[in-house]
């Protein structure tokens, strides 16, 4: 597990003219490190130790943003323009100025790779690198701290950002790398300094930017130039010869033709649609058994398989972690859509490289009738537009795309597409407002675009209405409410995120990965189950257990998960464990200073550090309380107390353990109201999850649940007439009731019958008419004209809508979010 306290990866601003050749221009806060590098005005990661780099490109200047950034909070910077040092008057900024932004970021993530010593894996390939590097990272979950690159970062600015997230915990990392130009592989293998590699394959695809297809194979191979080992598939000759040159010692080339080859490969398809994978290694075979059958799938499988075994992981483990393997990110990109299509949602950004990774699992779906791209401008700079143009008319060419529907003013104008038919729109509107949309079917979207032009909007036209109740999750609103209480937390303070009762009822796992992605420092559950569920899943981050018993030691133990000591009890029978075990614990103690929830009292404290000073498996990471009333200005006084409190004590462990611990005391209201408790860390909960029960800040959040469900039936029902249970809803009129697909089951509480809670349809709030039912609930629809079988209903989606039925169920939100039952099915979207 990360130690915390480890800041040796700790890079000050001023090192960067070191390493990046630069001439720093201000240093007006000199102690600050350089932690968050941002190259997207549009996403910044507003943060005291946030560096933004304003990049020069064709269409677009990143100098211009630097106002806005300064507006957000930003205060370093790398420029490449001189003349923007005049937006840096005040003496609060640090300055780098370098030849090159996007070279200065390349080179700080080179020299944060220089200072592990781990492996690291490169892939590259015409397609399959995505899911190869997935693949690879769920096959070492359970062995190894993997950092792998997100999505599909494999671009000049996607791969620096990607390694520079290398910390000293990680024992393997796995990184892409795409190119679309001569010159540019050279430039990745100097970031990620693969010791490992995979070629994964070549597509015939002509880019004009390269002569041939067996140029591009060797800029490829580039990558591979230090490695110690290079996995690829001999058959593929245009990738064999591309490696003639390298040393053979290092080649692990594996084949499924030539029997003779180092690692030999035989593919039997079972009856159930499975294949068993033979691989044949000096006289040993093996047998792995995946569920899938696809040529390309299985190709890829091989290649992450060959690797590995190659690096000496035991086949037998290997073979106990395939069935983990999922089909890459399904609910977050591949979506299903209308009348039996998919959609492939990759509305990210838009350059060659992710063109091409996108396209490349167009292959994944031998089934459909057509294949249709949805395409925006190209935002990747080209000798000319008709050159760009003709190179993403080739890739088209090459997965046989049938229909393309080309959105921008350029693609428009530049694109020549004569292998299948296209269809151009200036914008985005236009498109939704004249193509039919609805008549798509059977068919495989990919729907790719930079964001500027909203394609989500044609995703969510294109998607299949899932019927039933859901709750859709935001993850870009998380972000959002993420970022805001980082520029909240002073520098050098750790986040810790509450990820318990299922991320506040959003989804533990989905929201644990993106705040891994994202880096926060610590997570924290209430039981080991919760720990252990996040670990299964990929989730590396330490996590703090709140509620462990003694019975879950040996769990808590096996999946590295921190335990709550809060009593004297608890701690002995910690003590007996683990001097009976020899097995080691990192410990949070939890001081009472007036919650009277759990937690030691002052007279505790030296049973407790006796207890620790006398064991060698116990080591105390942190000291922790909780506020009774952060939120309410009424008990501002007890607030201070109990900080107060939590100083005096937290000071007798530190003094009598003798080493330094962190310290916490925040929750969400804490952060907002107290700034001066944050001492080491805080612990964010309900803020993230968009509710800031403050008030003072609800503005800079963003809700990030909506709970939704469908009409099932419109009645109209006469004066007189009873409705439900108990007949407890009784028409003071003639009426008209809609039944909707959510009861108390789901989490819409009973409390909410006769009028007390309410639902919106159209728009238009519908009182619950009667008592709400288990599975069902009837609501007055009286007033809502045209309403019909199917349509939506939203429980809550505002920040409004959700306090207000709080309200009316006499709670909190907090216990609306996570009272939204388990069958209730979480939809993740990242828009
Ligand atoms: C749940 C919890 C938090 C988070 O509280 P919010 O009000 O949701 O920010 C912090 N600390 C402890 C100990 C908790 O149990």
């Amino acid at each position: 597990m990360p130690d915390i306290n480890n800041n040796e990866n700790n890079i000050p601003f001023s090192n960067l003219e070191k390493i990046t050749d630069g001439k720093i221009l201000k240093l007006d806060i000199e102690q600050r490190s350089v932690k968050y590098l941002i190259t997207d005005s549009r996403r910044p990661i507003i943060h005291s130790e946030s560096v933004f780099f304003a990049i020069k490109g064709n269409n677009h200047d990143g100098h211009d943003y630097i106002p806005s950034m300064i507006n957000n909070g930003i205060n370093q910077f790398i420029i490449e323009d001189k003349t923007a040092i005049k937006h840096f008057e005040s003496n609060d900024f640090n300055v780098c100025l370098v030849d090159s932004s996007i070279k200065a970021l390349q080179d700080l993530a080179s020299y944060k790779r220089s200072l592990t010593k781990s492996p690291i894996i490169a892939i590259t390939g015409s397609n399959g690198k995505t899911i190869i590097k997935e693949w690879i990272s769920q096959l070492l979950y359970d062995s190894e701290k993997v950092i792998q690159s997100p999505m599909s970062y494999n671009s000049q600015i996607g791969v620096p950002i990607s390694v520079w997230g290398i910390e000293s915990f990680h024992t393997v990392g796995i990184f892409e790398a795409g190119i679309s130009q001569p010159g540019e592989m050279k430039k990745l293998e100097k970031v990620i300094k693969p010791t490992h590699g995979i070629f994964s394959n070549i597509g015939s695809a002509h880019e004009s930017n390269f002569h041939s297809i067996d140029q591009k194979a060797a800029e490829k191979a580039i990558l591979f130039q230090n490695c110690e080992r290079i996995t690829y598939c001999k058959d593929h000759e245009i990738i064999h010869n591309a490696l003639i040159n390298y040393d053979k010692s290092k080649l692990n080339g594996w084949s499924a033709i030539d029997e003779s080859s180092n690692y030999f490969v035989a593919y039997d398809k079972t009856e159930d649609n499975f294949t068993n994978i033979t691989i044949h290694h000096h006289k040993k075979k093996s047998i792995f058994t995946v569920k899938f059958t696809d040529p390309g799938g299985l190709e890829n499988i091989t290649h992450g398989l060959v690797c590995l075994l190659d690096m000496g992981y035991k086949s037998d483990y290997l073979k106990n972690q395939l069935p983990r393997i999922k089909e890459v990110d399904m609910r977050l990109t591949i979506k299903r859509g209308i009348n039996q299509s998919f959609i492939i949602d990759d509305t990210y950004n838009n350059d060659m490289a992710g063109l091409e990774a996108a396209l490349s699992r167009v292959n994944q779906f031998p089934n459909v009738d057509k294949r249709i791209v949805v395409l925006s401008d190209i935002q990747q700079s080209a000798a000319t537009k008709e050159k760009l143009y003709e190179q993403v008319s080739n890739l088209l060419e090459s997965f046989k795309v049938e229909m393309v529907i080309a959105i921008g003013i350029e693609i428009t104008q530049y694109l020549n597409y004569k292998s299948g038919e296209k269809i151009s729109f200036q914008n985005t509107n236009e498109a939704l407002n004249n193509f039919a949309w609805d008549e798509i079917e059977n068919s495989l979207i990919v729907v790719k675009g930079g964001r500027v032009f909203q394609l989500e909007k044609i995703v969510r036209r294109l998607e299949k209405k899932i019927h039933g109740t859901t709750l859709e999750i935001n993850l870009s609103a998380l972000t959002n409410n993420l970022n805001f209480y980082r520029s909240k937390i002073k520098p050098g303070v750790k986040l810790m995120v509450m990820v318990k009762a299922l991320a506040y009822g959003s989804g533990a796992v989905e929201i644990g990965k993106i705040l891994q992605f994202h880096r926060v420092d610590y997570l924290a559950v209430a039981y080991p189950d919760e720990g252990v569920n996040l670990r299964r899943n990929g989730i590396y981050l330490p996590i703090m257990v709140m509620n462990p018993s003694p019975e879950s030691f040996d769990m808590l133990h096996r999946y590295d998960l921190e335990p709550e000591v809060y009593s004297l009890s608890f701690l002995k029978k910690l003590d007996t464990y683990t001097k009976e075990e020899k097995k080691s614990f990192k410990v949070h103690i939890k001081l009472d200073t007036g919650m009277h929830r759990l937690g030691f009292n002052t007279e505790d404290l030296k049973k407790v550090i006796e207890i620790i000073s006398a064991n060698k498996y116990i080591r105390v990471a942190a000291a922790f309380s909780h506020l009774a009333g952060a939120d309410s200005f009424s008990h501002n006084e007890f607030s201070k107390q109990q900080n107060n409190q939590f100083g005096k004590m937290s000071e007798v462990l530190i003094d009598g353990l003798g080493h330094g611990i962190i310290r916490h005391l925040c929750n969400s209201a804490g952060i907002i109201r107290f700034p001066e408790f944050q001492y080491d860390m805080v612990r964010l909960g309900i803020g993230l999850y968009g509710v800031e029960v403050t008030e003072m800040e609800q503005k800079n959040l963003l809700p990030i649940s909506k709970l939704k469900t469908i009409v099932s039936q419109v009645k109209e029902i006469k004066k007189g007439q009873t409705v439900g249970y108990g007949r407890a809803g009784v028409a003071q009129k003639d009426m008209k009731i809609a039944t909707i697909a959510i009861g108390y089951a789901d989490g819409f509480s009973r409390i909410f019958s006769q009028g007390n809670g309410s639902v919106y349809i159209k728009g238009v709030k519908a009182p619950v008419f009667g008592n709400v039912c288990m599975d069902m609930t009837m609501v007055d629809v009286t007033s809502i004209e045209d309403i019909k079988e199917g349509d939506e209903v939203v429980v809550f989606e505002t920040t409004e809508q959700l306090l207000e039925l709080a309200e009316a169920g006499k709670t909190i939100p907090y216990e609306i979010l996570t009272n939204v039952s388990e069958r209730v099915k979480r939809v993740f979207q990242s828009i």
